[in-house]
């Protein structure tokens, strides 16, 4: 297999490399009331896979919202349920005129390749046209060099990631076409792209994402004229507890994800940063290193691996300009670690907040008793998303995915990441039939000046193409492995 696929490597990059530069001139911005050209996107993958003879059903839940899942059949000799590899096709915004004013070095929509520095230069360059692109070219290749699988191998092209909740895209399937989307394992975004910790470069696969809610706060006070003093305006007291909530923290909650994580990390790092890392997952000691020891940025990102979030967005209350309201709100958007539940989240707020305020108090002339101050409503919640590293079917994968980037990256190792959003692994794993196993795996090799994080619905969004060639071979090579791929 090795010396036959080293002769066709380059030409599924250069296949893949096409069909991205296609997809990035295409453009799928799904943002405010703007959304709805993902059938665009599906079009160029259809006339790609007719090319090769591949099998696709393309499901569009509301016109010009499409979804592709294609599938290759395997004989079933693995024994093993399919393998789905994921990629929405819809992106964030970006200006399709005055992008240089923006801050833009090329036009989003022009997929140029800057020569000076060889990256390709796109909004969905990252997130996530390239996994599209190197899942398409190499289904294509599979299908036109007759190489057999033993276990199905399926391509969903998906819709409307970006916004709504994938009304139109994964969720919808879930809910009306699962037959189409079953699988054992999904490859799914953020993952498998290089980052370096103390110039040590590393990969961190995802293999879990934070649940969200919108809790809605309302604080009662006292309403009345405008003129006079009130110290019970309710305005003023909604505004103290938004305070309270963006300055204060919930509590630290060690669990197995954020001790991967942690451990992870230390493990490739030099001694002694890494005892000090490590120390991260004794409560007592988390806030001491992330205010003493942690750049704001390191902050950023390891604050909320260890706690619920809770971040006051929208505030409200009165309507008229020369009267106090009875009572003023905020609306709360959290954010749950695995294994907590919206009941855990709101304690948590509660107690950060005072748990007093929450109860009815006695009236002492002995009237009715008086209710309670602040009340708190969960108008939305999802819960986390997290896989066990120790079940043997998850960690198989993990090890395939380890050793064919270390074999491609001098050894490289990868960390395994909670990613404090979420993604359509959330719909995948509330399959009605079967649960898959979700990791975040769209393999790109970044050098060292490029940050993913910045470029992530950022401006100059863009992919370094040797970078992206990487992927492609890496992504061949696990798809390869996981499928018991037959050459002969
Ligand atoms: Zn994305």
């Amino acid at each position: 297999m090795e010396e036959y696929m080293e002769a066709k490597w380059a030409e599924i990059q250069a296949d893949a490399l096409g069909l991205l530069r296609d997809l990035i001139r295409t453009d799928t911005q799904n943002f405010e009331e703007a959304g709805g050209t993902e059938t665009a996107a599906v079009e160029l993958l259809k006339a790609r896979f007719d090319e090769a003879g591949v099998p696709y059903e393309v499901i569009e839940p509301k016109p010009g919202r499409g979804n592709i899942v294609a599938r290759l059949t395997g004989d079933g000799t693995s024994g093993k349920g399919p393998l789905l590899l994921s990629a929405h096709l819809d992106t964030v915004h970006a200006p399709k005129e005055h992008w240089a004013a923006e801050g833009w070095k090329h036009d989003p929509y022009g997929a140029e390749i800057d020569e000076a520095d060889g990256c390709l230069y796109g909004r969905g360059a990252v997130d996530m046209k390239h996994m599209a692109a190197q899942s398409v070219a190499l289904l294509c290749f599979i299908k036109k060099a007759g190489v057999g699988l033993g276990r199905d191998l399926i391509f969903a092209g998906l819709a409307d990631e970006e916004r709504s909740d994938s009304a139109y895209g994964v969720k919808y399937l879930i809910e009306n076409r699962p037959d189409l989307i079953q699988a054992d394992v999904v490859f799914n975004e953020v993952g498998g792209f290089s980052m370096f910790i103390s110039d040590r470069e590393v990969f961190p696969v995802q293999f879990a994402e934070k649940g969200s809610a919108r809790v809605k706060l309302t604080v009662r006070g006292e309403g009345g004229h405008a003129s006079v003093h009130n110290d019970e305006n309710p305005i003023a007291k909604v505004g103290l507890l938004a305070h309270k909530l963006t300055h204060g923290r919930l509590p630290v909650r060690v669990n197995p994800v954020n001790t991967a994580s942690i451990n992870g990390i230390a493990d490739v790092l030099p001694f002694p940063k890494s005892a000090i890392f490590r120390r991260l997952l004794s409560p007592m000691f988390t806030s001491v290193i992330m205010n003493n020891l942690l750049t704001a940025d390191q902050v950023n990102i390891f604050s909320p691996l260890m706690r619920n979030t809770a971040t006051p967005t929208i505030i409200g209350g009165g309507d008229k300009a020369n009267q106090i309201p009875p009572t003023a709100w905020m609306i709360i958007n959290a954010r749950l670690l695995p294994g907590c539940t919206i009941d855990d989240v709101v304690q948590d707020i509660k107690d950060l907040i005072g748990p007093r305020m929450f109860e009815p108090a006695p009236d002492p002339t002995g009237g009715e008793e008086i209710p309670p101050e602040v009340t708190l409503e969960v108008m939305v919640s999802r819960e986390a998303v997290s896989e066990d590293l120790t079940n043997p079917a998850c960690s198989e994968v993990m090890s395939v995915v380890a050793k064919t980037i270390a074999k491609h990256a001098d050894g490289a190792p990868i960390l395994p990441t909670m990613v404090p959003g979420s993604t359509d692994s959330y719909f995948y794993s509330r399959h009605p039939q079967k649960r898959p196993i979700c990791l975040g795996f769209t393999p790109i090799r970044f050098p060292p000046d490029i940050k993913f994080g910045k470029i992530f619905h950022g401006v100059n969004e863009r992919v370094p193409v040797a970078g992206f060639k990487w992927g492609v071979r890496v992504l061949g090579e696990v798809v390869f492995e996981l499928c018991s791929a037959k050459f002969d």
